[in-house]
């Protein structure tokens, strides 16, 4: 009987199957490597009736964030045709990543929130003399276990709640003084917000206060790529753990993303992920396709360059102004965020008395047009929002996201319904 050993085993092992195609059957239905093929493959979303949209908004979780480069697609469709064992793909994985980000150690989480809760679970369950016990205890039995993290108060932002997981508590510091007071027996991580728009305290005295205490830093950059670099820079800066979105900027599978840093708290935090059972780390369970699809999103991403990427951004931009030249009042800029989004957008500024349509009443006729066309969510927005200026005299077009081609389809129904509004 070959590899399973005993015809015994063999039933054991397939079970009811058996009853279908028969031991020793030829060609069975079952066959995994007979999937089906590209031209049947089944359109899903319109079989179930769900509307496909044009995201010229950006990388928005709610809008489905990316869509995965054509190497990166295949190499997902050639995962998904063998089982291989999960741990050994995680860790060959890891150290691919490691290697190609320059970094310790990696590991592929289910999204940068995913990283967030296995990085701190990490920090926390290292800091106990029995390693193993403290994995099946947190979040809710954290007697005994340490469980501060400190953050500036200008820090704290919705992705807390996969901190929180934990079961840890933040103390919060404004001034430097506060920071270096902070400290106690009880702290296990310094968390940092890449991208926040306040605090006092820079990156390297973040790492260099905490590192005094022998405390680990953890930060998150998730929507932080471009520039390419980042992706080594903040390890490199001296952060033991960083984490970037798989599916945002990377453009990798949603549900991915990267967990960057010290060797020892990479392996503490495989300890609290799956495959294990009673860990936090359980229910953020990453696919092989997914796995793979963040290796090959990385080796796609690592194949642009900056410059590349912010000139095709641009003449995107500059299209769309192009075909809203002449419209009254009307004017157009490109603008790049300073952190996050890090790439051109285009801003159109007008005059309500004159166009006599508000920029989130454009934004709702795009998103009722055929095709439904998805605006920035900054569009009319009365304060600046994610490093974006807007005001509600203003649409925002984020062009990063467009497949080629979209961007002309855009402009023209911009400029249809802010001409039939003059
Ligand atoms: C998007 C984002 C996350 C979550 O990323 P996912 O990959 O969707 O889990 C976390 N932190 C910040 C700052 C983000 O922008």
């Amino acid at each position: 009987m070959g590899q399973f050993g005993s015809r015994r085993e063999f039933l054991q092992w397939s079970g009811g199957m058996v009853a279908l195609g028969g031991v020793g059957a030829t060609a069975s239905p079952l066959d995994a490597a007979e999937g089906p093929r590209d031209d049947v493959a089944m359109d899903y979303y319109e079989k179930l009736g769900v509307t496909k949209i044009i995201n010229a908004a950006g990388t928005y979780t709610i809008l489905t964030a990316s869509i995965m480069p054509p190497s990166v697609q295949a190499a997902v469709a050639k995962a998904a045709k063998h089982p291989v064992r999960l741990l050994e793909l995680q860790q060959k994985a890891g150290e691919y990543l490691a290697r190609r980000l320059q970094c310790e150690a990696a590991l592929v989480t289910d999204g940068a929130a995913s990283a967030l809760t296995l990085g701190t679970a990490a920090c926390v369950t290292r800091a106990t003399k029995d390693n193993q016990p403290s994995v099946v205890h947190i979040p809710t039995d954290m007697a005994g276990l340490k469980n501060e993290v400190i953050v500036q108060k200008a820090h704290r932002y919705e992705y807390d709640h996969a901190l929180r997981n934990c079961g840890i508590k933040f103390v919060e510091v404004v001034t430097m003084d506060d920071y270096q007071k902070a400290f106690t027996e009880q702290t296990v991580m310094a968390h940092f917000f890449n991208a926040a728009e306040g605090g006092q305290i820079s990156r390297e005295d973040w790492i260099r206060v905490a590192h005094q205490h022998n405390v680990p830093c953890f930060n998150d950059a998730a929507a932080d790529v471009p520039p390419i670099s980042r992706l080594w820079e903040y390890t490199k800066m001296g952060f033991d753990l960083v984490t970037f979105s798989g599916g945002k900027g990377m453009r990798g599978p949603q549900n991915s993303g990267l967990l960057l840093g010290r060797k020892d708290l990479i392996q503490a935090a495989t300890d609290n992920n799956n495959p294990f059972s009673n860990t936090v780390g359980r229910g953020m369970k990453v696919a092989k396709e997914q796995i793979v699809g963040m290796v090959a999103a990385i080796d796609w991403f690592l194949s642009q360059t900056d410059e590349g990427m912010e000139k095709e951004f641009e003449r995107r931009a500059n299209r769309i102004a192009r075909e809203l030249d002449g419209i009254p009042t009307l004017n157009c800029r490109i603008f790049v965020p300073p952190v996050a989004n890090h790439v051109p957008h285009l801003l159109i500024r007008y005059d309500q008395a004159r166009i006599k349509i508000s920029p989130r009443e454009v934004a709702e006729k795009l998103r009722q047009g055929n095709p439904s066309i998805e605006l920035n969510p900054a569009t009319g927005s009365d304060s600046a929002s994610a490093g974006l200026p807007t005001d509600r005299n203003t649409i925002v077009v984020g062009v990063w996201m467009l497949e080629p081609g979209e961007d002309a389809i855009v402009a023209r129904h911009l400029r249809e319904v802010l001409t039939n509004a003059v």
